[in-house]
């Protein structure tokens, strides 16, 4: 049975309460380890000692030192890219065949990635001052400080180093919380961080829940100097009330309730094949994932028969079983809540196209928190069903006749992370992208992503953008110098 301690100014640490709890693996819901809860006493050693380091030797670097530095935690998960699949794997219980491609290797790739763009050409103007001899600006940019970030629990390792990837690359330290669901992959990042000389102080993990645990702790820490944080927007909400003490910055990567929207114009088999994945790849635990589908009403039967056989197909699974494409949800508590919406969806009025249940996976695996595909049509656009974030594999399809109509309804939301719009008319694609009150709209994919660009959400999805030259901003102090001539 595994262990998951703290690291903390580049050591492993118990938590001095001896508090620990219980992690699981969703497949069929054995035990996997014990994993110690951080107490205030944890929590303000590991900001103190990432405060300190600031002033250390990583201090020191100059960008191109740090930039080397990230290069090789990049490559040091690479040479260990198994053990993090593994821990990844039995965490999540996702396939192996997903972890592999997505969640390992673009883990390891936010720290190249922004080692490479985070380096900005300074901001220089000459003005013009009353006796002639004028004055030059420059913009200094220095790293904001100790940031603390919050991670959650469907791409762990990924969304994790999307936020400890940049903040590095600027100079800052970071405390992470991970979510209490996955420590697994956090926990080991700190290894990769002492075998790649990373200085103490500079990484450091503390594991425990939110409300009067590791989370509310570290976010209401008084020396932590910004919050970046991706989980549900009503956390979000409760972070930055945090946040408010001594005016620290924040950034929200939080909820979505996104739409795919299919023209009649579509090539139907890739707005198939793209809506496939949107709303089912890691059994729907994606902040991006499609749950509302609009389809132009002449193509409608067509595209729903075509899903319904695709969904058919999904092969439910271990993460090892290489013919697995879909797994369980990450924990029994969240199968309920997600389960709760597929009878709330029969209360409301749905007709179950498919899924719809809890399958049966057989003596070994029926602890686990297996959920079926779910496709449903004919609910009203003022659901619930419709209109809350559910998080799981299901989607609702609905008919539309217009391209106004759909632009309406699609924006019918409190949230406004992503769209997918499905059309092969491309003055049709941006005048509708165009309208769309989301950070994301991609048209005929979807999740296809350049590190360089922005991620963030409109609305109730997010404040503030990460990303390239969006996650500079963030994670560095601009100080405008005025040098008189
Ligand atoms: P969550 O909000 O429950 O938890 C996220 C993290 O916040 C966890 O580490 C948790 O321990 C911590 N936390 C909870 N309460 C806290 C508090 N009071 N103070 C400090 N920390 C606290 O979210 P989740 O269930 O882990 O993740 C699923 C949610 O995340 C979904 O809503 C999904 O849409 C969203 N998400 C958004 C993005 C994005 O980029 N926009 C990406 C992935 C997931």
């Amino acid at each position: 049975m595994k262990e998951f301690k703290h690291f903390i100014n580049g050591e492993y640490v118990s938590s001095a309460s001896g508090k620990l709890f219980e992690n699981r693996c969703p497949v069929d819901n054995s035990l996997i380890g014990k994993v110690h809860e951080a107490g205030e006493a944890e929590v303000d050693t590991a900001v103190r000692a990432a405060k300190a380091a600031l002033k250390g030797p990583w201090g020191k670097m100059t960008q191109k030192q740090r930039s080397t530095m990230l290069h090789r935690i990049a490559d040091r998960i690479s040479e260990r890219f198994d053990e993090f699949l593994d821990a990844e794997c039995l965490d999540t219980g996702k396939p192996r065949s997903m972890a592999s491609h997505i969640d390992i290797p673009r883990g390891a790739a936010n720290f190249k990635e922004f080692a490479d763009s985070m380096s900005h050409p300074t901001e220089g103007f000459r003005m013009d001052t009353p006796d002639g001899a004028g004055a030059l600006n420059v913009g200094h940019r220095t790293p904001k400080g100790v940031i603390a970030v919050i991670s959650p629990w469907n791409l762990p390792l990924l969304l994790m180093t999307f936020k400890v990837g940049p903040a590095l690359a600027c100079g800052n330290t970071v405390v992470v919380k991970p979510s209490e669901e996955t420590p697994a992959t956090a926990t080991l990042l700190g290894e990769v961080m002492n075998e790649c000389g990373v200085p103490p102080g500079v990484f450091n993990v503390v594991h425990g829940f939110g409300p009067d645990s590791a989370g509310a702790f570290l976010t209401t820490h008084p020396l932590v100097d910004a919050i970046t944080f991706t989980g549900e927007t009503r956390t979000g909400e409760v972070i930055m009330k945090a946040a408010s003490v001594g005016l620290r910055n924040v950034s929200m990567e939080c909820g979505g309730k996104n739409p795919g929207i299919v023209f009649a114009d579509c090539d139907l088999e890739k707005a198939v094949e793209g809506t496939m994945r949107s709303a089912f790849v890691n059994c729907g635990q994606v902040c991006l994932g499609t749950e509302r589908v609009y389809v132009e009403r002449s193509i409608f039967d067509q595209f729903l028969a075509r899903m319904k056989e695709e969904v058919a197909k999904l092969k439910l699974g271990r993460p090892e079983d290489p013919e697995a494409n879909f797994g369980p949800l990450v924990s029994l508590e969240h199968r309920d809540k997600v389960k709760s919406y597929y009878d709330l969806a029969l209360e409301e009025g749905a007709t179950v196209e498919i899924g719809g249940g809890i399958p049966d996976m057989g003596a070994e695996l029926n602890e686990g928190a297996w959920i079926e595909p779910t496709i449903w049509t004919g609910l009203a656009d003022d659901a619930r069903v419709v209109r809350e974030e559910i998080f799981g594999p299901c989607c609702h399809i609905r008919p539309f006749d217009s391209e106004d109509e759909v632009i309406a309804l699609a924006n019918d939301t409190n949230y406004g992370l992503a769209c997918a719009i499905w059309t092969e008319n491309s003055a049709r694609a941006i005048r509708v992208a165009e309208q769309m009150e989301v950070g994301l709209a991609w048209v005929n994919s979807w999740f296809l992503r350049d590190l360089r660009t922005s991620f963030g959400g409109a609305k109730h999805s997010g404040l503030g953008r990460e990303g390239g030259v969006h996650g500079l901003e963030f994670y560095s102090e601009t100080k405008n110098i005025c040098i008189k001539l």
